[in-house]
């Protein structure tokens, strides 16, 4: 396997070097994990002159997967916008055709009392939400902002979909589905927007292929009410690009903790790049309290989603488990009465566990 490393800015090096070690400890005759480092965001500016380098995009091409720390940094925010670290990202994105977003909100009982719902609401709660990443509202044309005949400026966006769109993540929803509670929950907007009504109709469709996953169908303003009210009824929500931005940020903040949890965007053929959903974090940066176990979790996605290793997977989030159960914490998730670690040390605990 061979793994591009991009550790960004910020907090980016710090996290991504923690899920290092465990990839690392992972290399074996069985398991030949190659890692390969290379400079984006701002630190792809400071090097080569630009946030995405044409070298780390030819690394990120060859590689299998991808592990990205977080971008971003008062001093870059200056700059033109091409420049800026969050370009780096968004071009990485478009160029390898990452079409899927896994956003998974899922919550340590240990940590019930981080989140803002009450403890019985949101313990235990182990939900996916499968994003689609490159259409939608964000994408179509065509767009812009005109002056209308009244003679007033009009501001106007395209939602679509194709259908070859609506299937391709459909199948990715589904195939996670399998992996995990089979069920899924397709959320849209059918009753109003023709969109979704085509969404819903392939969905409907690509779910023959899968009999054994349970399939239902939500409006989006009743799964956004539904994610705070009862988020535990929830398997894997499959979703549209505007919805699922807004309804994966709210699913995030259920589970309290934005260093806790991980990211996939995946393409056609399951390569991938993982992320934490945090940013670069510069008001913590450089002073070793951030939390790892985002990124290291997000390491663990790869294991499952890119390479299919489920067995390694559940290896690392175990790991993570047990040093949970163990007490030990990060300043952003500390309680009274638990042990509270640095970020290298916190690395080092999910290595020893593991
Ligand atoms: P942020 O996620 O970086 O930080 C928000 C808050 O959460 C901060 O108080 C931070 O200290 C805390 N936090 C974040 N990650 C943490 C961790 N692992 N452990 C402990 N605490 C953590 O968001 P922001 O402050 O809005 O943005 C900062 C920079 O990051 C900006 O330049 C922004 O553009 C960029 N950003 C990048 C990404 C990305 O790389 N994917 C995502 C979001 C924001």
């Amino acid at each position: 396997m061979k793994i591009a490393v991009l550790p960004g800015d910020g907090i980016g090096p710090e996290v991504a070097a923690q899920a290092v070690k465990i990839l690392s400890a992972l290399h074996s005759d069985a398991l030949q994990i190659e890692l390969e480092h290379a400079a984006i965001g701002g630190a792809g500016y400071d090097a080569a002159g630009d946030p995405l380098p044409a070298a780390t995009l030819q690394l990120a091409r060859d590689a299998d997967a991808i592990l990205l720390g977080a971008v971003g940094g008062y001093q870059y925010d200056k700059l033109p916008r091409p420049m800026r670290p969050e370009q780096g990202l968004l071009r990485i994105r478009k160029e390898l055709n990452l079409f899927a977003n896994l956003r998974p909100a899922s919550l340590y009982p240990e940590l019930a009392d981080a989140s803002s719902l009450k403890p019985e609401v949101v313990s235990g709660l182990d939900l996916m939400i499968v994003r689609e990443l490159t259409g939608d509202l964000y994408f179509g044309q065509p767009r812009g902002i005109h002056v209308n005949a009244a003679g007033e400026r009009e501001g106007y966006n395209t939602m679509r979909y194709s259908e070859s769109e609506v299937r391709r993540v459909a199948h990715i929803g589904f195939q996670i589905a399998m992996k995990r509670g089979k069920k899924l929950c397709s959320v849209e907007k059918a009753n109003v927007l023709e969109t979704s009504e085509l969404w819903r109709e392939v969905v409907i469709e690509t779910a023959q292929e899968y009999p054994e996953v349970v399939l239902s169908h939500m409006y989006v303003d009743n799964a956004a009410m539904q994610l705070v009210r009862n988020p535990k009824q929830f398997d894997v929500i499959l979703t549209g690009n505007i919805f699922g931005d807004i309804l994966s940020d709210e699913a995030s903040m259920l589970t309290g903790s934005i260093g806790m949890l991980g990211s996939a965007s995946l393409d056609e053929n399951r390569k991938g790049m993982y992320e934490p959903i945090h940013g670069s974090a510069p008001d913590i940066a450089g002073q070793d309290i951030a939390n790892p176990l985002a990124t290291i979790l997000s390491a663990a996605m790869m294991m499952r989603y890119s390479f299919g290793l489920d067995e390694v997977a559940d290896r690392i989030e175990n790991a993570v488990k047990k040093v949970i159960g163990q007490g030990l914490r990060t300043a952003d998730i500390y309680t009274p009465g638990t042990h509270k670690i640095g970020c290298a040390a916190m690395g080092d605990a999910v290595l020893a566990a593991l």
